[in-house]
């Protein structure tokens, strides 16, 4: 394993990869950990060439650059290798000369999250953790549950009371132990972290477990390698608690520092205008660690955070690429559903 250590993205104090388990203890759940490698002994191990060749379709294909040791079991679902789509037609609708979609829905939970699950799980099982957790109001839980299914590992997962009847269900069918909780996401993120520290549970949580941005940077990994190792010039990805901008940043900034791409994309992040922190302490130019939560509504229940636990580095991933943050009403978003699957042929949820 190529792992060097963990840096806080608010202090920058760095751990020894055992100290550590989730945020940095002088920062709080403010300051999350990136997870560094060394990049020469990567880059002397391996190159985009050995990538090629692996016949591994799944984002295991990049395990040299996953945070796993060397002989470690992982999940048998195929998580990852998912279709990087040439939208013609969407792109003449748009009046732009190319546009992309990666339709990451095809994973087996229906969502990106099962990246982070899929080595969140693989982690846990190399350290012989018994019991993993999450507090979730959707796709975060289901992929966790059905990683964890995968491998015969209990989920104990904590719900708002109020999550989609749909997804809850999902949950329970892969077996998933689920606490309906009296309260928002935030108190089912409190009482997952409390359960965790008593009873030696694994926590999965968004924004505090290191290893979800590992899982998801292998997704920009995949675009680059399905370009042919080229950098597409802007990247767009919805933001709610901002794991996945974080997680594509990490991962383009690891092929940038690899020397397998010459430049980093800018990266867009569109957020809806009912949970649109990420965009306020952007354009107000905030220091989003010191943010208050707000009270979140909008049709796109899976990109609803009140407080985004990844925002220091969401906030990061777009200053550092010369991105932007883009706020749009949900009107748009449900109109922009029928505009994609027309278009593309690609059917997608409202985040
Ligand atoms: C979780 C999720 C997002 C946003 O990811 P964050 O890490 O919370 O910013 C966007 N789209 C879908 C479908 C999701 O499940
Ligand atoms: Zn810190």
């Amino acid at each position: 394993m190529f792992v060097s250590e963990l840096r806080c993205a608010v202090c920058g104090r760095a751990y020894a990869s055992d100290e550590v388990a989730y945020t940095c203890p002088d920062c709080g759940q403010a300051g999350t950990l990136d997870v560094l490698y060394d990049i020469k002994a990567l880059g002397a191990a391996v190159s985009r060439q050995d990538i090629a060749r692996s016949a591994d379709p799944t984002l295991w294909r990049y395990r040299p650059l996953l945070p796993l040791p060397a002989k470690a079991a992982v999940p048998p679902l195929a998580v990852g290798g998912t279709p990087l789509y040439n939208a013609l037609r969407l792109a003449a609708d748009l009046g732009l000369a190319q546009v992309w979609v990666k339709d990451d829905g095809r994973n087996p939970t229906g969502s990106l999250k099962d990246r982070a699950s899929a080595v969140v799980v693989a982690r846990a099982m190399a350290q012989g953790i018994e019991v993993v957790t999450t507090a979730s109001t959707g796709n975060a839980a289901a992929a966790l549950a059905g990683l964890a299914a995968s491998v015969g590992l209990p989920a104990v997962i904590f719900v708002p009371a109020s999550a989609p009847e749909a997804k809850i269900a999902q949950l329970l069918t892969y077996g998933a132990h689920v606490l309906l909780v009296q309260g928002n996401y935030d108190s089912a993120f409190d009482l997952a972290v409390q359960a965790a520290e008593r009873y030696g549970w694994y926590n999965r949580n968004t924004g505090m477990n290191p290893y979800t941005v590992e899982g998801k940077k292998t997704v920009a990994y995949e675009i680059a390698e399905q370009l042919g190792w080229q950098t597409p010039d802007a990247v767009v990805l919805s933001v709610g608690d901002g794991n996945i901008i974080s997680g594509v940043h990490k991962g383009f900034r690891d092929l940038l520092a690899l020397g397998w791409i010459e430049r980093m994309p800018r990266l867009i992040g569109v957020q809806a205008d009912g949970s649109a922190a990420c965009y306020q302490a952007w354009k107000r130019g905030q220091n989003p660690a010191t943010m208050l939560p707000i009270a979140s509504h909008t049709v796109a229940d899976s990109i609803a955070a009140d407080l985004p636990r990844d925002r220091v580095r969401a906030v990061r991933a777009v200053r550092e690429t010369g991105g932007a943050f883009v706020s749009v009403p949900d009107d748009a978003i449900l109109a922009g559903i029928p505009v994609l699957a027309r278009l593309s042929g690609v059917f997608a949820e409202p985040a």
